[in-house]
């Protein structure tokens, strides 16, 4: 198996029926970026910064964040990379920066919230970012956001960082991509703001599934009661990818479900071409993919995803389809 998914790195990612796909790499440590070139992937999908910031001992200051993510461009060569911002406070504890305690801390004051509310931490990481990307594309997502106006907050800061980098004589990147983590259901119901706001979207597919189904991600009790492949998430997931499409915003699943070729094969039914993975991954979604004729799984899945009529079990459906081609 790893001999064969080592011969398919440089295969290219088209399925059987023609259909280009973009399988990237998640990340979070520069430890991690030799996977790029390992796993074959077109670039990373999802940096998780926070993990850069979990490892130092001390908080890392604008010129060292910027040395970090520019080790990260250096890795990554011509392929992209989209850096998410931090996803701090919750059960992400900084040990150099007070923690508050919550009582629901993946729904407590974390990631965007806390970055609009205290925003030093976020300018700082902001301007790093923006230096290390000077003469490139800086493709940056902010996690948790729950409304349209938390995203225009985050790109008014991200405005006044290059203004301020501009005054300064800094040179600044050549482009400046800025998207969302679909990841809080709320974002769902302004979906036509947020796809005329964003440059592009991320689905958290992790958290979605968690706060859509009121089902805590790390709770093992609950694993087997609660499937990502079941009737209401592949739905909201189908409403995502059309909307994009018809609003002609890029799309991109970065929760674990995309590493997973049951899963991934589904999403791909549903019309997603970017995926975001564990580089591990990247292997066994490709092999995947490259068996699979996208249209015929189309025709026999989406009829089912309409409302009125029960699908039934779609796993066992899914599954079966796959057993049989
Ligand atoms: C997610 O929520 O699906 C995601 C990719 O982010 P994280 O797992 O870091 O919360
Ligand atoms: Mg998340």
């Amino acid at each position: 198996r790893q001999a064969q998914y080592r011969r398919l790195r440089s295969a290219p990612s088209t399925t059987r029926d023609g259909r280009d796909l973009t399988l990237l790499i998640n990340s979070g440590l520069l430890v991690d970026l030799p996977h790029l070139d390992e796993s074959g992937a077109a670039g990373i999908g999802l940096f998780r910064t926070e993990i850069l910031f979990m490892v130092a001992h001390s908080l890392p200051r604008v010129g060292e964040q910027e040395e970090l993510y520019r080790r990260i461009y250096e890795a990554a060569g011509d392929r992209p990379v989209t850096f998410r911002s931090l996803d701090v406070g919750g059960d992400k504890v900084l040990p150099y920066i007070r923690a508050v305690e919550e009582e629901n801390p993946a729904m407590g004051w974390r990631a965007i919230r806390l970055g609009l509310d205290r925003p030093g931490l976020l300018r700082m990481q902001v301007r790093a970012l923006l230096r290390a990307a000077a003469g490139r594309e800086l493709r940056l997502m902010f996690p948790m956001v729950s409304s349209v106006t938390e995203f225009t907050a985050a790109r008014a800061l991200v405005d006044k960082e290059i203004r301020h980098l501009k005054r300064h004589g800094h040179a600044t990147p050549d482009a400046i991509r800025l998207g969302v983590m679909l990841e809080v259901p709320s974002l769902l119901f302004e979906l036509e703001e947020v796809l005329s706001a964003v440059d592009f979207v991320s689905v958290g597919s992790n958290d979605l599934f968690q706060f859509m189904l009121a089902a805590d991600r790390g709770n093992t009790r609950l694993t087997k009661r609660f499937d990502p492949l079941s009737v209401s998430f592949l739905r909201a997931l189908k409403r995502i990818v059309d909307e994009c499409e018809r609003a002609h915003v890029p799309v991109t699943v970065c929760g674990e479900l995309a590493g997973r070729p049951l899963e991934a094969m589904a999403l791909l039914g549903l019309g997603y071409r970017q995926l975001s993975m564990p580089p591990a991954a990247i292997g066994p979604v490709k092999a995947m993919a490259r068996a699979l004729d996208v249209d015929r799984l189309r025709a026999r899945l989406l009829p089912r995803l309409e409302p009125g009529r029960w699908p039934g079990h779609m796993r066992s459906f899914l599954a079966a389809y796959a057993e049989d081609h």
